[in-house]
């Protein structure tokens, strides 16, 4: 490789595009792994935003959260987060008088182990911008504005005019990646024609760590735990996440509506085992699509996170693929580099993409699938899916089987850090 795609130390340079839970993670694994043999530059405007700021929260599978902890990130999160400990699936209409439960997970995938734990965007930010700075990532809060690929490297163009001669830039720059744009990536998608209403919920019971779905003909509706909070004077915190699917046509009349209606709204939804309800952050919708690029990498460019697939979050999914994208990029490069190949190669690159494909479109389908035939009022539907889930449900094993599908720990020969080894 040229020295221009090397940063002033003459170490190769990699620069991510885009600072959200999946850029940040790879940028912490690829400097833990490769100490100052690898330039990593961060850039995201975001990076001066107040991290808490963003109150969405994740369900973070046990694949993901053993990469966190190879990272050296989880013990710092694992205080405020919450494991969910089982699972209910209820199939009805909004009108039905009572939601019978179809389906039942406990949910643990090893001996106290969680299949999955609900961790909130700001404490996981703040965690990874923190350990990032200690390794020596370079942190810019700026934007990449363009890149242009030479023979031996590419330069990216940074919004204050900056150049930075990179042997790799990723793009881990959202669904709607602007770098995936300028290269010319083809990207497949559809719109679901929902939106996803995000809000915390506290609520008067505990949730004792349940997680509940509500599968309604707009969309499912999806109570997720979050760790209580007991404060000064003694009294408990008790929170939840919701993930309201709903139609897209009806979302602004919701969230116009004046809070009294709206809390009316959400309870009908909610339901009333955890008692009287309350919204402790806004509501916020985000619109709902399908999306996966034609290809995850381009000339010394490779795509990470949302800017490569976006998905429905009926699973809970959308992140933890992103992670996984970092886990594989992530070994990929650092494999590479001892053995003192280019990282920026197209060999690096296409074992990127076959690493991803496969995994990525099969959650592709999968939750596009699961949307379609449950966002459905057909009879015929209705009673054939409920057959289902409750053939499901009294198969103790494929049971096993989906909870540990859930939890990422089903992937074919996953990356060292899926397993939570060191790369
Ligand atoms: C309602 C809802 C609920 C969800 N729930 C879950 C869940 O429970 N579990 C789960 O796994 N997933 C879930 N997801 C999916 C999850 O939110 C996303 O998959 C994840 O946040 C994507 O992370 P990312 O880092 O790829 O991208 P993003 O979080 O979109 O980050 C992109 C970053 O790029 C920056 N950027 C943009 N342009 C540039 C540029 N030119 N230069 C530099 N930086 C740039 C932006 O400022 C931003 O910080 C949910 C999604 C929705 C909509």
């Amino acid at each position: 490789m040229s020295q221009a795609g090397s940063n002033a130390t003459s170490a190769p340079r990699l620069v991510i595009a885009g600072g959200g839970l999946a850029g940040l993670s790879l940028a912490l694994a690829l400097k833990q792994a490769l100490g100052d043999s690898l330039g990593v530059v961060m850039c995201d405007p975001a990076l001066q935003r107040d991290p808490h700021g963003d109150t969405r929260a994740f369900a973070i599978a046990a694949a993901a959260r053993r990469m966190l902890e190879a990272i050296g990130i989880w013990h710092k999160v694992a205080p405020k987060a919450q494991p969910i400990l089982d699972m209910v699936i209820t199939d009805s209409r909004l009108q039905d008088p009572v939601r019978p439960t179809f389906l039942t997970f406990e949910g643990e995938v090893g001996e106290g182990e969680a299949f999955a734990h609900m961790v909130t965007a700001g404490d996981l930010t703040v965690a990874l911008i923190a350990a990032c700075e200690t390794s020596g990532v370079d942190l810019r809060a700026e934007a990449v504005e363009s890149f242009q690929t030479r023979a031996a490297h590419t330069d990216v163009k940074l919004a204050g005019g900056e150049i930075l001669p990179a042997a790799l830039l990723v793009a881990a720059d959202g669904g709607r990646s602007r770098l995936r744009e300028q290269a010319g990536i083809g990207w497949i998608s559809w719109p679901y024609g929902q939106s996803g209403i995000v809000a915390t919920i506290l609520h008067e019971r505990d949730h004792e760590g349940r997680a509940v779905e509500h599968f309604l003909p707009s969309g499912p509706f999806a109570i997720l735990p979050l760790k209580s909070e007991t404060l000064v004077d003694g009294t408990v915190k008790h929170r939840s996440s919701i993930v309201w699917s709903e139609r897209t046509e009806n979302v602004a009349g919701l969230l116009e509506a004046d809070s009294a209606d709206l809390l009316t709204e959400l309870e009908r939804r909610f339901g009333l085992q955890l008692g009287r309800i309350a919204f402790e952050t806004p509501p916020y919708a985000y619109p709902l699509s399908f999306g996966v690029a034609r290809s995850f990498v381009g000339d010394r460019l490779a795509l990470l996170g949302d800017a490569a697939h976006v998905i429905h979050p009926i699973a809970g999914q959308g992140l933890n693929l992103g992670l996984h994208d970092a886990a594989a990029l992530a070994e990929i490069v650092a494999d590479a580099m001892r053995l003192g190949q280019d990282p920026g190669s197209g060999e690096v690159l296409e074992a990127y993409e076959r690493a991803r494909r496969t995994d990525i479109t099969a959650m592709g389908l999968v939750t596009d699938g699961l949307n379609r035939l449950f966002s459905n009022d057909w009879l015929p539907v209705r009673l054939v899916r409920d057959l289902g889930l409750g053939v499901v449900d009294r198969m103790p094993a494929l049971k096993r089987f989906f909870i540990r599908e859930a939890a990422g720990l089903t992937t074919r020969e996953p990356p060292r850090l899926l397993k939570g080894e060191k790369l």
